[in-house]
């Protein structure tokens, strides 16, 4: 009995590491002393859901996994189905022989964007329109529970790249091509992670508990200055540059506690960040105080040669020794494993190193209270999609709706519409396209077309805003004859831009696709025309488009709830929005910034109310 007794009390909370009234460093230092090389290396690896094998988890104490481009379990999976699945692999990492729990990763970038039902926020550019910190903080809530809900306690998330050029493939990701806009909307890493309590020490990695999340400043750093706009490109900027027009948010991000930055795949001045110890080690962990760890991009190590992957493990020697404490590996985790391993019984790369990576890793572990509630709490489901979730979603399209024009005779508004009209048209490509409305990085990486998730569009929108005697006719693509036959009061047209992700999005043309200006033309030669341009960036509006059409909104990318855009435009609200980005008027004009005249379509900072007064004045 007393045998027993012991060996209990031996496995209970004697161990100091178990023990959750000890001090975590504490913790932490207990844990890394009971671990092998072997149980080291797999804590530093983050694999994808799909090569996930129970024993994997178990025997090679494997530290993370992700659902690489959103993947659910299944086609439109609902939360429990990821809860399932998530719950399984955890209980398969709680058999290995220290039981370290799972941090589970995933892109929750504007809501929990992969799980079907789930709250579909504007992406970052709308919110950088809005520049409504609180709004953003609140959204940072909503997410965190929504992402704990369907099991996964880690984001990809906030991206605070500060983009310079709309040519970026992930301009929509960004708040703002401002320094100081992007710094403002921070905030939401407190509301996914929590609120440090007074006193808490202001570097240290926080998360307040089981409704919140691990939280990811991304993509350190530079990755929205690349020379033409160009995804994973070439940063070149003096260190001075880099530091106040890049790096700012994450000192901003740093002090509210985020337990995460992930590198970027571009490079600065030519130097790929992933092997840049100077940025990594010395600037980001020693200068800055950074104390939680730097996860590597996706599959960016085997990016780090030419031709890729050529000589892997060397890739993992600069990575590793530049700093990269978790490695996003994510599917040929065995020769990452093992390349590691050699690397460091080789002494090529430190012990201390590794030491220093795991110390990070567990910090974040014990800080997010793992340990003591691995699993998932499955009465968080009900918060999915929630009314009051959604209702935040539309207050936020709502503040982030920039007014271009209203009225070819500002003295003379088309806006607010009037909801009691006799006859209005709606057309255009992006009325009725709850995908397109979403954007990239909705239930799949590139996200898709159509009903990808539950939502209204702003056509269901438009509907329920008129009155009842209002006849609403609806085309796509209106011919003549739709305009032979009847009178319309007014219309309005939704056309923009399709949804991509990365670099797929890279565009240097940046005209509106599908053939979005000839469609706005037909329809402003005959009915005075309300134009809603759904776009992750400025595209180019020629000057004789914009003289045709009587009123103009930038929507952005607003996401799952449209009623958010009918609620402005039949003057429920007023619009509040300010451009986060330049309008360029050619695309030869790019990056603005730099040229010398500053010559824009509209100015950073431009939006008028529906008095046509300039918000910015
Ligand atoms: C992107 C990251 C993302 C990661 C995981 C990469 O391709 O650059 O922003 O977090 O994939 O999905």
């Amino acid at each position: 009995e007393l045998v027993e007794e012991r060996t209990n009390e031996m496995e209970g909370t004697s161990c100091i590491y178990k023990n959750p009234n000890q001090p975590i460093e504490a913790r932490v230092k207990d844990l890394l002393s009971r671990m092998t090389l072997r149980e080291k290396i797999g804590q530093m690896t983050q694999i994808d859901r799909s090569v996930a094998r129970p024993s994997a988890l178990r025997d090679l104490s494997i530290g993370s996994i992700l659902s690489a481009g959103g993947g659910g379990p299944f086609e439109k999976a609902l939360s429990s189905d990821w809860a399932d699945m998530i719950d399984r692999f955890q209980k398969s990492a709680l058999q290995s022989r220290l039981g370290i729990p799972l941090l589970y990763g995933t892109d929750a970038v504007h809501g929990n964007n992969n799980v079907y039902g789930a709250t579909v926020f504007p992406h970052n550019v709308g919110l950088g329109a809005a520049r409504d910190a609180e709004l953003v903080r609140r959204i940072g809530v909503a997410t965190a529970l929504e992402v704990r809900a369907c099991g996964a306690q880690f984001t990809f998330a906030p991206c605070v790249a500060v983009c310079r050029d709309p040519r970026w493939g992930r301009c929509y990701e960004s708040y703002s091509e401002d320094t100081e806009i992007v710094r403002k909307m921070t905030p939401i890493v407190t509301g996914l992670q929590g609120q440090p309590a007074q006193g808490h020490p202001r570097d240290y990695p926080f998360v307040a508990g089981r409704n919140n999340v691990v939280a990811c400043a991304k993509h350190f750093v530079g990755d929205g200055g690349t020379q033409k706009g160009i995804n994973e490109g070439n940063t070149v900027a003096s260190y001075g540059e880099l530091e106040r027009i890049h790096m700012a948010p994450y000192l901003d991000c740093i002090s509210q506690g985020v337990c995460t930055v992930m590198a970027s795949y571009s490079s600065w001045n030519g130097r790929n960040l992933h092997s840049d110890h100077f940025l990594i080690t010395q600037v980001l962990k020693e200068k800055l105080g950074f104390k939680g760890f730097v996860i590597s991009d996706s599959q960016a190590l085997d990016r780090l040669s030419y031709p890729y992957g050529s000589n892997y493990r060397s890739c993992v020697l600069s990575a590793i020794n530049a700093g990269i404490d978790m490695v996003m590996v994510p599917f040929r985790y065995e020769v990452f494993i093992a390349d590691l391993t050699y690397l460091v019984e080789s002494g090529e790369i430190p012990i201390a190193r590794i030491d220093d990576a795991v110390e990070r890793i567990l910090r974040v572990k014990f800080v997010a209270g793992l340990f003591e509630y691995p699993l998932t709490d499955r009465s968080l489901l009900d918060t999915v999609g929630c009314k009051l979730h959604r209702e935040l979603a539309r207050e936020a399209v709502r503040k982030s709706l920039v007014l271009l024009k209203n009225g070819k005779d500002p003295n003379k508004p088309l806006l607010p519409l009037k909801r009691n009209a006799e006859r209005i048209l709606v057309a255009g490509t992006h009325a009725d396209n709850l995908g397109y409305q979403c954007g990239g990085w909705t239930a799949t990486w590139m996200g898709a077309s159509g009903r990808i998730t539950i939502g209204t569009t702003i056509l269901e929108a438009i509907k329920a805003a008129v009155g009842e005697n209002t006849e609403l006719v609806y085309e796509q693509r209106p011919s003549a004859g739709t305009f032979a036959s009847q009178d319309f009061s007014f219309a309005i047209v939704v056309v923009g831009e399709g949804p991509y992700a990365e670099t797929m999005g890279d565009d240097s043309e940046l005209v509106i696709p599908f053939h979005g200006t000839e469609l706005i033309s037909s329809v402003a030669d005959r009915v005075p025309t309300l134009v809603i341009l759904i776009s992750g960036r400025p595209l180019v509006l020629e000057p004789c488009l914009l003289e045709k059409i009587d009123a103009l909104v930038a929507a952005w990318l607003p996401g799952s709830e449209g009623e958010g855009i009918s609620d402005v435009i039949f003057g429920d609200y007023e619009f509040q929005g300010r451009l986060p980005v330049t309008w360029f008027k050619k695309v030869e004009q790019l990056p603005m910034h730099t040229a010398g005249n500053y010559d824009p379509l509209f100015p950073f900072g431009f939006g008028l109310t529906s008095n046509n007064k300039n918000l910015s004045d």
